[in-house]
This record gives structure tokens, C-alpha cells and sequence, in this order.
């Protein structure tokens, strides 16, 4: 078995040579203040990706998960009220372990496909005068769906109802890939995770939190502990963990965060949008469409594809890996087997992305569906050769 690269699933992503190498470090003593020279640093670097100058920055050896749980423990109390939506997969694993640590909630349910109801929101939480709820959570960029929902939309609806609720945002499949701006929107937890945006292996929950979010952890009851903010922060005053940390993972996270930087966080932003832009093209050139019903929700890290009726799309993913060695995601939950994912985000070029879209092309040929080969290919070449000037005659 070969390991072939690159990948086109929504994470793990590609990672490149120097964040590879830089993960892979001599041990160093975690109790001396050698690693200090990676924890703080880290933690600032992060501070800046997530468009912050005061959040508190926690890493964890964990993954997204972990971050939720990191989010929902360190804040909230058995029977608090919640308030989120469902629109995917991940929305709904995020709710799945509210409702299993004890919380109250309000599901907003909206069709796979489109994005959080900010209106909705509104008026649920005008209508919460006694404000019960504690929290509105949500998903800024369904992985399942290829959804993307608007988090200044929501914070202005909590504004418009004067609800001190916090706003907790699933940033795992955004942050560093997509626009976020802790500070700007008002976030109170931000969750990631090193696999995405940061293109590293997976191991870090990155988890951001606001001085009122810092506030709430004074009185939270829910359980926790590998997971306390507060055994972390003691820990971070001396430059140490309350357990064992993923050095290497860190050192890599501190490289990632300068490789952003040095290209221009709007600059990556630019260069994902791009990029999902020429995917969009080369979907609309097969004739498919996208699960994202509308281009206000369009992602910029990751594709859900609609195939036909009576066609299993997760036989594409099964042939691209055995046939060509290319990795695609499948559909997950309620779109299993109806669309096929392709990721576009972290280290990726036009060029890359071109050779993801000739063989998801080569697939759905071989199987049968009626595709003209290259179809896909030159309505992505097309934009990438034209796309930038298009978008600035346009603008
Ligand atoms: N949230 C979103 C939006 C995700 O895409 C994922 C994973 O893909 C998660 C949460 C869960 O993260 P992890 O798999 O790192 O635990």
C-alpha cells in the first residue's frame, strides 16, 4: 500500500514538507522552559488567525471533538438551554453530545443544504425574555453539506434581541481557510482543530475563548477535567501542561501559523475562494449540482456534489481510491450515498485541484454516468486562467 498525495477529502488535509518536518522534532523536556519557546508563541500565533487580540488560547492533544467538549463543559451546567441548528452532519454530532452531557436544547432543523436561519434565531431569542438560554452554537462551515453560515448574521440577531446568551462557533472546517473574526463577531468560544485550515496531521484541539466565556467557567457545573481551562491556564503560567503535550504537533502548529501569515491571511481566503469557485465551475459543467442550495452558503473549503437519482456517489470515492489512488470524502448521515465531498482547503493549488477534478471526471465516466471527459477540467482552466480578471471587471 502507497500513500499518495495529494488528497481531496475535507480534512486531513495535504500537509507540506516544512510543517512535516517541523512536527517531526527531537524530544524535548515539556517541564523546562524550553517549551515555552512553543507553547506561547503558539497560542499568540493563534490569537491572530482566529482575528483576535484578547482571546484566551487552549491546545489540546484531542481533536475538534475534544474542542467541543472543551466549549460546552468549561461554560455551561447540567440543564442549561442551548440554542443551535441542524444542517449537517457535524451540527448534529455537536448537538448528540449536548443533549448526552445533560443540556437543554433548541434545535433549529433546516434542510441539508442551506445555511443557519439567523431570523429564526431572532425571534426565538426575543422571545426568550427571561433568558434562559445560555448559548447559541453554531456550525460556521458544515463539512457534511458544504454549507457555510453567516456568524455576523447571528451575533446581530442576539444583539437585535438584546440576549446576553454566548456564541459558541464550530469553526473546524474555516478557520484559517475561510474569513472568521473572533473579535469583529463578537465569539465567545471558538473550536478548530489542527487538520484543516492548519494543515497539519490531526492531534490539536485549538479551542479560543472570550473574557466572558473565561467568566462563565467560574460557575459551570458540567463535569471535566483532561479538558479543564482552568488545570491549562495554571499549567500555561509556568510555561507547562497539566499532562503531557503534543510538542511536535505544537512546533508544526507554530510553522503553519507563519506560513499563513507570511501569504496574507486574506490572501489564503483569496486562494481558497478561488479555487472552490473553479470546483463550483467544473460541478456545473458536468451538470451536477451542489447540496448547497444557494450562492450565499457556497463554501470555500469544501464541495458536496448531488449525483443523479438512483446513483450511489459513494461508489465514486470507493473507485477513485482503488482505481486512480485518489482519496474524496463520502456523504455523510441523511446525504450517505447521494452526494460525494471534495475537499479544497489547506495546502492546495489551482494546478492541484485541477488534477482532483480530472479524476473525479475519469470516475464518474468509468461508472457510467453521462459526463463528457475534460468538461469539468476546462471550465476550471477557463476561470483559472480568466477568474481573477473576470471577478475584477465584475467588481
Ligand atoms: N466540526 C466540523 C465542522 C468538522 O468538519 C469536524 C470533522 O471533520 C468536526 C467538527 C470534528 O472534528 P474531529 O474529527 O477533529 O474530532
Amino acid at each position: 500500500m502507497s500513500f499518495q498525495n495529494p488528497v481531496f477529502i475535507p480534512g486531513p488535509t495535504n500537509i507540506p514538507e516544512s510543517l512535516r518536518k517541523a512536527c517531526d522534532m527531537p524530544t524535548i523536556d515539556h517541564r523546562s522552559p524550553l517549551f515555552g519557546t512553543i507553547l506561547h508563541p503558539a497560542r499568540k500565533a493563534v490569537q491572530a488567525i482566529l482575528k483576535s487580540t484578547s482571546a484566551e488560547v487552549f491546545i489540546f492533544p484531542s481533536t475538534g471533538t475534544g474542542g467541543w467538549e472543551t466549549a460546552i463543559t468549561n461554560t455551561l451546567s447540567e440543564g442549561d438551554t442551548v440554542l443551535v441548528a441542524r444542517n449537517g452532519m457535524f451540527s448534529h454530532r455537536w448537538i448528540d453530545m449536548c443533549e448526552r452531557h445533560g443540556l437543554e436544547l433548541i434545535i433549529v432543523d433546516v434542510a441539508w443544504g442551506q445555511g443557519i436561519p439567523a431570523d429564526r434565531f431572532e425571534e426565538i431569542l426575543t422571545g426568550d425574555t427571561a433568558h434562559r438560554i445560555k448559548a447559541v452554537l453554531a456550525t460556521h462551515n458544515e463539512t457534511a453539506t458544504g454549507v457555510v453560515s453567516d456568524i455576523g448574521a447571528i451575533r446581530h440577531a442576539m444583539d437585535a434581541a438584546g440576549h446576553p446568551a454566548m456564541l459558541m462557533v464550530d469553526g473546524v472546517s474555516s478557520i484559517a481557510s475561510m474569513d472568521f473574526r473572533f473579535d469583529a463577531w463578537g465569539v465567545d468560544v471558538a473550536v478548530t482543530g489542527s487538520q484543516k485550515g492548519f494543515m497539519l496531521p490531526p492531534g490539536l484541539a485549538i479551542v479560543g475563548f472570550s473574557e466572558k466565556a473565561m467568566d462563565a467557567t467560574k460557575t459551570a457545573g458540567l463535569h471535566r477535567t483532561f479538558f479543564d481551562v482552568h488545570d491549562m491556564m495554571k499549567g500555561y503560567a509556568n510555561s507547562a501542561y497539566p499532562y503531557t503535550p503534543a510538542v511536535g504537533l505544537m512546533n508544526g502548529l507554530n510553522e503553519a501559523c507563519r506560513m499563513l501569515m507570511d501569504e496574507g491571511l486574506e490572501t489564503v481566503f483569496a486562494r481558497h475562494h478561488r479555487i472552490a469557485e473553479g470546483v463550483r465551475r467544473a460541478v456545473w459543467a458536468w451538470g451536477l449540482e451542489l447540496c448547497a442550495e444557494s450562492p450565499d452558503v457556497y463554501s470555500d473549503t469544501i464541495s458536496a456534489v448531488r449525483t443523479p437519482n438512483g446513483f450511489n456517489a459513494t461508489d465514486i470515492v470507493t473507485h477513485a481510491a482503488s482505481t486512480y489512488g485518489v482519496a474524496f470524502g463520502v456523504g455523510l448521515g441523511d446525504v450517505a450515498g447521494k452526494v460525494f465531498r471534495i475537499g479544497h482547503l489547506g495546502s492546495l493549488t489551482e494546478v492541484m485541484t485541477l488534477s482532483g477534478i480530472a479524476t473525479a471526471e475519469m470516475c464518474m465516466v468509468d461508472l457510467g454516468l453521462d459526463i463528457k471527459l475534460g468538461s469539468g477540467v476546462a471550465a476550471a482552466q477557463e476561470y483559472y486562467r480568466y477568474g481573477s480578471e473576470i471577478e475584477q471587471k465584475v467588481a
